[in-house]
């Protein structure tokens, strides 16, 4: 076919062509067009010729045909593609087939608007409509001005309104106040050619329903006007109310947890894998002083940096969140000390998104408070209250881990067991704070007396304890015990008055592993027997003293029941007139005949029956064993001769609520007299608990029994300080008849009766031995006395046969 036309020829052949055709240089711009081309674009060839041919392209659509332009340089023939340009009548959907042609290319475009009409104006309507009205999203059709020209049957199901209602209208209507605004505003911004923000808006609002309820949408709007098979902008409208709530559902959430971390006492630092900080909260800024320009730089590492100047141990701290950061499924948990004396608590986990691990969570609380209380309570849990000495219990585990501590064989502990002499004295006749200003002092000395290393305990009452660890020899322990008696041995001012708190030590040696318990039980024993021996000293424990204890652990145990067994018997010393010797009273002293110690005396019993309830058991079967007595003397020898009897009550007797209603239940069933009872008590019990001892001194008087004071003078009580106690005789202690014959002796013993017959009360003078002291206190006026002198005392058989001569020699 080669040349087979001439050019002219050729050149109304193209021109005749039903598809435009054109020529466009390398630049794409017009060297050429045919008739048709001329036609399509409603324009002579010589008013386009050196136009860019892509300016008649669609904005859109420019990308396409640029690519296409590239693609068919080096092709025979391009890829047809679809395009829309600038016709006389419109936007025109052209079919382009490209042909490189020299440097230019030859573009043939077939006009297919006709041809869509036709295809849409055919069974593709249907299909179309079909889809379109069945199609999930509400559809919607709009022409330029935002009227909607049709609608999809879906938007009726959606919103319950009529299409029909609805086209002819702006789509506006179907919002209200800013979301109704809000379309307006979208819309506005689609104009025809105008696709300056893209094809596709989207837009959220809330539609109203044709029953006022509301939906939240996502409008996607399509500005479709320059496409020519559409011509109108489309309109889908999807139902986000799920998303919106599951939005709204985050959005609360993360308040909360906003809220909540501000809220919260603790420190909290998000960081990401890579030691970018993802949040923190106030309080976290606010414990670590952070300063502004640290938390801007969301640096773990900074804030770290920052933070390790303030802290004891800076490069624990450090290193210890490196190796976490080094291993970021590992949780922590530990304790930073501050400089200033700060504690702070940091605990770390990893935090992790669906199963993922992203980071780690740090929280931080500050313990100060809590630490400094603990501390206090670990102290009060250890220490006396009153003293501020070790208490018992560290007591013990120090002596344990001195004991535990010791490696050498001949290493040496030792514990001394204090207790005071007199404290109980002090603390009854002088008071509780008096007691207690005593045992404060004591309780300085003890300190001043051991060296640092030593514990001083107080045990508890006027017990105290020393833990003497590592010495070189026995020697210096006792040295320690020397010390601690001659320091007590100085005069302490207690409310006002100057005394000595002398005590009594036992020392126990241990060596490794010994027994704490063991060291204190046998340093305690050790300090009974120093007791025993006297007031101010000391002793060491031996083998035999623990014997002795098992031995008065022994006799306790006997004792129970010894009443019931009869092994108590009564003995009588008669208490006559200082002047003519005539017996006016008995008083009745228990024995007791143990089955193979032999008659042991009250001291050798009746302090161990003092420790427990056995007491009350022996002081009643006396009581009984007395009356009862006396009630046969009564009829031996009649009314008028018969002696009244008196009974020894022991202190804790007194504080049983149940002891007057057994003396009266006692009198009662031996027929006894009140009027010839006399109770003795000492001044210890009176002190204990003064006024429950009144109450029950009245109450026992009452019973028309009358009352003694025992032993007076040996406790601290001056004879006014009695005078509220319904006392009927006073016996004066034999340590002052003793005296009586010098001359303070005897003036203090005259004082002591002067006073007391000035108070009412008759006077006993106790342990008169020779005539010389009964001379002296016949002259001191002292009428009556008791002792060896008249009578030691004697079993009942002996007294029944004393009462007797007496009343033969008087009748005589
Ligand atoms: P007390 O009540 O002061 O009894 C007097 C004690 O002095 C008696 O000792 C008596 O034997 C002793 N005594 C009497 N005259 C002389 C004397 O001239 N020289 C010397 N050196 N001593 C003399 P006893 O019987 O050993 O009783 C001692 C203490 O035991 C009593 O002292 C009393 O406090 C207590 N006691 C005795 N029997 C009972 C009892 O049944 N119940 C209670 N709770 N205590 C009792
Ligand atoms: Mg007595
Ligand atoms: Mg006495």
């Amino acid at each position: 076919m080669e040349q087979a036309w001439a050019a002219s020829e050729l050149g109304e052949l193209v021109d005749a062509l039903p598809d435009a055709v054109i020529l466009v240089d390398s630049e794409a711009n017009l060297t050429w067009g045919n008739q048709a081309a001329a036609h399509l674009f409603g324009r002579t060839l010589e008013s386009s010729i050196g136009l860019n041919a892509l300016e008649f392209v669609h904005p859109d659509d420019v990308g396409v045909a640029l690519t296409s332009l590239e693609s068919v340089v080096g092709k025979k023939v391009g890829t047809p593609i679809e395009l829309r340009v600038r016709a006389a009548d419109g936007w025109h959907t052209v079919e382009l087939v490209g042909t490189p042609v020299g440097d230019s290319i030859l573009m043939v475009l077939r006009d297919l608007t006709e041809r869509r009409r036709w295809e849409l104006a055919g069974d593709h309507t249907e299909r179309f409509r079909v889809i379109l009205q069945n199609a999930a999203p509400p559809t919607l059709l709009l022409d330029a001005n935002g009227t909607v020209t049709s609608s999809s049957a879906a938007l009726t199901r959606a919103f319950g309104v009529d299409q029909e209602w609805l086209e002819g209208r702006p789509l506006s209507v179907l919002a209200k106040g800013a979301d109704a605004q809000a379309i307006e505003d979208v819309l506005s911004q689609m104009s025809p050619g105008d696709t300056r923000e893209g094809l596709r808006r989207h837009v959220d609002v809330t539609l109203t329903c044709a029953d006022g309820s509301s939906l939240a949408t996502q409008l996607e709007l399509a500005n479709l006007l320059d496409d020519p098979t559409v011509e109108a902008i489309v309109v889908s409208i999807h139902d986000v109310s799920r998303r919106a709530r599951a939005e709204e559902d985050v959005r609360h959430t993360n308040s909360l947890l906003a809220a909540t971390l501000d809220a919260t006492a603790e420190g909290v630092l998000a960081v990401n894998l890579s030691g970018a900080v993802t949040g923190y909260n106030e309080r976290f800024v606010e414990m670590w002083n952070m300063p502004p320009d640290v938390i801007d730089s969301h640096s773990a590492l900074a804030m770290r940096n920052h933070v390790s100047r303030h802290v004891i141990d800076p490069e624990a701290f450090m290193s210890k969140a490196a190796a976490l950061y080094d291993n970021p499924e590992q949780e922590s948990h530990d304790v930073i000390e501050f400089l200033d004396g700060r504690v702070i608590e940091r605990d770390s986990r990893p935090q992790r998104l669906d199963g993922r691990t992203i980071g780690r969570v740090w929280s931080f609380r500050d313990v100060t408070a809590k630490r400094a209380l603990q501390a206090e309570l670990e102290h009060q849990a250890t220490h006396d209250e009153l003293t501020g000495l070790a208490n018992r219990a560290l007591f013990r585990r120090r002596v344990d881990e001195a004991a535990q501590s010791m490696t050498l064989p001949e290493d040496r502990l030792a514990v001394l067991f204090v207790e005071l002499d007199s404290f109980k004295t002090v603390n009854d006749s002088l008071g509780h704070s008096a007691g207690n200003e005593m045992l404060v002092e004591v309780a300085r000395r003890l300190r001043d007396c051991v060296r640092t290393q030593d514990t001083v305990a107080r045990l508890g009452g006027d017990e105290f304890a020393v833990l003497v660890r590592r010495f070189a020899e026995r020697a210096d322990a006792e040295e320690v015990a020397r010390r601690i008696l001659s320091a007590l041995g100085e005069p302490i001012t207690v409310a006002g008055r100057s005394m000595s708190a002398d005590a009594c030590i036992g020392i126990a040696y241990g060596a490794a592993q010994a027994s704490t318990e063991d060291l204190i039980r046998n340093a305690e024993l050790a300090m009974y027997v120093a007791k025993q021996e006297g007031r101010n000293r000391f002793m060491t424990y031996v083998e035999e003293m623990h014997d002795e204890a098992v031995r008065r652990l022994e006799v306790a145990s006997r004792l129970r029941g010894a009443a019931a067994r009869g092994e108590l018997v009564v003995h009588y010393q008669p208490v006559v007139e200082t002047h003519t010797g005539a017996i006016r009273s008995l008083e009745a002293l228990v024995r007791w005949h143990h089955p193979e110690q032999g008659l042991l005396l009250p001291l050798q019993f009746i302090p161990l029956a003092e420790e427990s309830d056995l007491i009350d058991e022996i002081g009643e079967h006396v009581l009984e064993v007395a009356c009862a007595e006396a009630g046969q003397w009564q009829e031996m020898v009649g009314e008028d001769w018969a002696p009244s009897v008196s009974v020894n009550l022991a202190p804790r007797q007194l504080l049983d609520d149940r002891l007057t209603h057994r003396i009266a239940e006692i009198l009662h069933a031996t027929n006894m007299n009140p009027a010839r009872l006399t109770l003795e008590i000492t001044e210890s019990a009176l002190m204990q608990d003064p006024v429950m001892a009144a109450r029950r001194l009245a109450q026992i008087r009452n019973l028309g029994v009358a009352l003694a004071l025992d032993d007076f003078g040996t406790g601290h009580s001056s004879l006014s300080h009695l005078q509220k106690f319904p006392l009927d005789t006073l016996k004066v202690d034999r340590q002052f008849v003793d005296e009586v014959e010098t001359p303070t002796g005897n003036s203090l013993v005259g004082a002591i009766t002067q006073l007391a017959h000035t108070l009412g009360m008759g006077v006993v003078a106790e342990g008169v031995e020779t005539e010389d002291q009964r001379y002296a206190l016949e002259m001191l006026g002292c009428d009556l006395a008791q002792g060896y002198l008249f009578a030691r005392p004697l079993n009942a058989d002996q007294t029944s046969e004393l009462l007797r001569g007496a009343r033969a020699a008087s009748t005589g």
